[in-house]
């Protein structure tokens, strides 16, 4: 009380010198504040930057029965826990459900054959975010046994095949791709969107059980900015070239 009454009479006192001392201050602390926002921003970023090669093989599946006897009673999934197999299966296709746990914008996926439970359950999950999601699939294997992109067409993800006998064979996702998120922006009329990290997904691997644990398979999941933008650009290409099948084939079901 007494220390806020000498300032409010040295204020008085010296009106010009206390302008100047709140100036300074007022420039300081919204110096600090500038800094301290730069120093979260970067440290988000530094989270998301992944740039890695995961790669499934013959000892992906040699912890598996270990796996199922650490699944927790009325669990669907079987757990990662204690698991030390550094090739193991679940671990690897955990680094894509990570992936697509993080998405906050949009995911692009062009893939021919997808039947991963896991995966599927990850992009409804993401769909229940708000996430947009879009798929291309092959037109024969979007009917594969148990495929999944059927079932997610059916939770409202467009879902577009080109209608040829050549085969829709990219085995590659986008999230959060930089125009994707842009063109979302613009659909919905929002000045401003909380800034992301684009990432890519691309190899050889199926999103297939066989893919993931019995073939030898290899993906990059990356954050090269050079990388995901081309492939958002191919995706974008593909989306509108195959605009006029949009549904038809999941409709016929
Ligand atoms: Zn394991």
């Amino acid at each position: 009380m007494l220390s806020s009454q000498l300032i409010m009479e040295q204020i008085r006192d010296h009106p010009i010198v206390a302008t100047i001392s709140i100036a300074v201050g007022a420039v300081l602390a919204s110096e600090v504040m500038w800094k301290a926002v730069l120093y979260f921003r970067d440290k988000r970023e530094k989270a998301r930057r992944v740039h890695e090669v995961v790669c499934f093989n013959e000892l992906g599946e040699i912890c598996a029965a270990q796996h199922l006897r650490n699944c927790s009673p009325g669990s669907p999934e079987p757990v990662v826990f204690r698991c030390h197999n550094k090739h193991c299966t679940l671990r690897n296709v955990g680094k894509i459900v990570e992936q697509i746990d993080r998405a906050e914008h949009s995911i692009d996926l062009a893939i021919y054959t997808f039947t991963s439970l896991t995966l599927a359950e990850a992009f409804k999950r993401a769909l229940q975010r708000g996430v947009n999601i879009r798929i291309i699939s092959d037109g024969e294997m979007v009917y594969s046994f148990g495929s999944q992109i059927t079932t997610l067409a059916r939770f409202g993800v467009p879902v577009r095949v080109p209608i040829t006998t050549y085969m829709m064979h990219n085995k590659y996702c986008i999230i959060d791709g930089v125009e994707r998120v842009k063109e979302i922006r613009m659909l919905k009329k929002r000045k401003w969107m909380r800034p992301c990290y684009s990432i890519a997904i691309i190899g050889s691997v199926n999103w297939t059980r066989q893919g993931f644990g019995g073939n030898w398979e290899a993906c990059v999941i990356t954050h090269d900015e050079k990388v995901t933008l081309m492939l958002q650009a191919e995706f974008n290409r593909m989306w509108k070239a195959f605009e006029k099948d949009e549904n038809k084939i999941i409709q016929k079901e």
